[in-house]
């Protein structure tokens, strides 16, 4: 009677054992070779906008991540897909990163960014340069060549003249028509203008995340910040954990309201979650889009070890691309696309 019993608890011990792994089997049977997101910031992009325009984001997108996938597919690293993907995007002036960046309260540019390797740990971060051409760069060397983490103001721009990154006069990010929805939202009654809205105007961080054929998971983001912002703010993007993070687990970019995405360190709350609960990419950032950040707060974008790829927003809409080894290739602005 006791060896029954003792049999009888053995056999459920088992049976609560595979019940619990079903319940926590989250990672995938197929593990991509490599897997790349990006995006050009969330926000609201009416679905009216002139359809040249709308083309012009999508043709933007799609060579981003024609950049980033090649790079990949070729056996490069991560950190150089995602650094070559978001220059391209801080060259292209429909995005409010590098040039095309947006103008702070006094009529300057003043940009952010950030880079973060998962599989070390490591990250570089600068904020409110002024003279870097591509500040996600600068980030990187930041994380490679010197010995912090985040350099701010006239420091990166020491910082920089040490290094070999590209620099421009103030000029060279000024671009006309951001100029101009500036200028009237600062004579005018702080309304955005149908036209600025048709024009993206509230939109254009950029960032990328990516896992190459070696397993590396790489974050970066780049940003000219909130239009109108005030001396010396400093938002999400170069925050490490907030706007950019990456583990060995997975990588993240985020866009929207800086201050909300902040407040909920996102990124890192992301990647905890994913990690403690140990449940899939897409639960975790179900959680973060829907539960801990309020509506038309933020979007983000991520990818896990295991190539596995999450797009959300609840703005409306957020500029994003998405491609892997398999073969996917997803190109999106509205939520619902
Ligand atoms: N998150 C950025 C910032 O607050 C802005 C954006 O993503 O549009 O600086």
């Amino acid at each position: 009677m006791k060896i029954l019993n003792v049999f009888t608890a053995i056999l459920l011990g088992l049976l609560l054992l595979t019940c619990t792994n079903i319940s926590k089997e989250t990672e995938p049977k197929e593990v991509k070779e490599w897997a790349i997101a990006l995006h050009g910031g969330a926000g609201y992009y009416p679905e009216d906008a002139p359809e040249e325009r709308t083309q012009a984001y999508r043709e933007a997108l799609e060579e981003a991540l024609s950049i980033g996938s090649k790079i990949l597919e070729d056996g490069g690293s991560s950190l150089d897909a995602v650094e070559q993907t978001i220059q391209y995007l801080e060259n292209n002036e429909l995005f409010n990163a590098g040039r095309g960046a947006v103008f702070t309260s006094e009529g300057k540019n003043e940009l952010d960014a950030a880079i973060m390797d998962g599989n070390n740990l490591n990250a570089g971060a600068i904020t409110g340069v002024t003279t870097v051409k591509n500040p996600i760069s600068l980030a990187r060397k930041v994380m490679e060549e010197s010995d912090h983490v985040f350099f701010a103001g006239d420091g990166a721009e020491q910082f920089a003249d040490q290094t070999s990154v590209e620099r421009v006069d103030q000029e060279y990010f000024k671009v006309q028509s951001r100029f101009e929805a500036w200028q009237r939202r600062n004579a005018g009654t702080g309304m955005i203008l149908k036209e600025e809205a048709n024009n993206g105007w509230k939109m254009g961080t950029v960032g990328c995340v990516a896992v190459d054929k070696d397993g590396n998971i790489v974050a970066g983001t780049s940003t000219g910040g909130m239009t109108n912002k005030k001396f010396g703010r400093v938002g999400d993007v170069p925050i490490i954990g907030s706007g950019t993070y990456a583990n060995e687990l997975v990588a993240v970019s985020a866009t929207g309201w800086g201050e909300k995405i902040m407040l909920n360190v996102s990124a890192h709350t992301l990647a905890s979650y994913m990690k403690f609960k140990e449940v899939s990419l897409q639960e975790s950032m179900d959680y973060l889009v829907g539960e801990v950040l309020n509506p038309r707060e933020a979007g983000f974008i991520a990818v896990d070890k295991y190539g596995n790829i999450s797009m959300e927003t609840n703005t409306g809409s957020m500029f994003r691309a998405a491609a892997d080894s398999d073969g996917k290739k997803e190109i999106g602005i509205w939520s619902n696309d």
